[in-house]
């Protein structure tokens, strides 16, 4: 069976599945989170099935972040949150749980938000010869 028939996304953008919809074009569809970390947080999905950033054509990629910023002014104008994140989540251990790609939009409205990435740096791990090591590894295989 094709990934995409057995996708909830894909069954919300067919309307199969009800779905608190915000916005809808021919490319992208955002609709509520049912999870609702905080109020207003939304999802956004290419209406094409992609499962995830290794499979998302960048074109499809930009159509769907010239809409990001456009529901997070909508956001801001319904709710006025004093800010808001961006959360993609690729793969089982990074957190993804649903594999059709999609962009979280979760406004903040102060410390009691339930949300809580408690990012750990490692700046002194590295010296500058590693880190341009590194950026060097990667940069040889964008093309
Ligand atoms: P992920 O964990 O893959 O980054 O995010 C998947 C999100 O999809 C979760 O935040 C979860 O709450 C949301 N979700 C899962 N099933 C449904 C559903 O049937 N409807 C809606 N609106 N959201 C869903
Ligand atoms: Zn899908």
């Amino acid at each position: 069976m094709a990934e995409e028939n057995d996708c909830i996304f894909c069954k919300i953008i067919k309307g199969e599945i009800p779905s608190a919809k915000v916005y809808e074009d021919e490319d992208v569809y955002a609709f509520l989170d049912l999870g609702q970390i905080t109020k207003g947080h939304t999802l956004i999905v290419p209406k094409v099935h992609q499962k995830d950033i290794f499979h998302l054509d960048p074109e499809i990629a930009a159509k769907l972040f010239r809409r990001v910023p456009v529901i997070a002014d909508a956001i801001n104008k319904a709710f006025h949150p004093v800010g808001l994140n961006l959360l993609n989540n690729n793969g089982t251990l990074a957190g993804q749980s649903v594999f059709h790609y999609h962009v979280h939009l979760i406004p903040r409205y102060g410390k009691d938000d339930t949300i809580n990435f408690g990012f750990q740096t490692h700046t002194d791990d590295y010296t500058n010869e590693q880190r341009a090591a590194i950026a060097q590894a990667i940069s040889s295989h964008i093309h």
